[in-house]
């Protein structure tokens, strides 16, 4: 897991001037982590890696701003379960952007073993809503 991680990264950065993904750091991501993955999903296997990226997707209709192109999609948010990786767009603070959505993928591949891609499953109401409050309320 953490080679495939590693490979991806260093294809993502080796590649920042032809088109792939523009990878940032952001700060207090462990805060997030513990607040989100460790408090309100009450997970204890390890969090996926968060990987933020900058992209700007033309005729994407959100000019300006990043996002994440990826074989031709632009995305907000990407989630490589098999891997957990998740790729989050880096435009706003945590409690706005798809950092929870995308953790949420992964805590439902760990629950049912299927990251409910139609987001049809109960907790996209009950836990990401109270994900998003816990990281406002901590400035995050
Ligand atoms: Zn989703």
């Amino acid at each position: 897991m953490r080679l495939a991680l590693l490979i991806i990264v260093l294809a993502v950065v080796s590649c920042s001037t032809c088109g792939m993904p523009q990878v940032r750091a952001k700060s207090m991501e462990a805060h997030a982590v513990e607040i989100v993955w460790r408090g309100v999903y009450r997970m204890t296997a390890s969090a996926p890696s968060v990987i933020w990226v900058c992209n700007h997707c033309p005729g994407s209709g959100y000019e300006g701003i990043c996002n994440i192109e990826f074989n031709g999609g632009c995305y907000g948010g990407l989630s490589f379960w098999r891997h957990n990786v998740a790729m989050v767009n880096d435009n706003w603070p945590y409690a706005r952007n798809s950092f929870s959505h995308e953790l949420l993928h992964s805590v439902l591949v760990i629950k049912y073993g299927d990251p409910d891609a139609e987001h049809s499953r109960k907790e996209w109401k009950t836990l990401l809503p109270a994900a998003q409050e816990a990281l406002e309320e901590a400035g995050l």
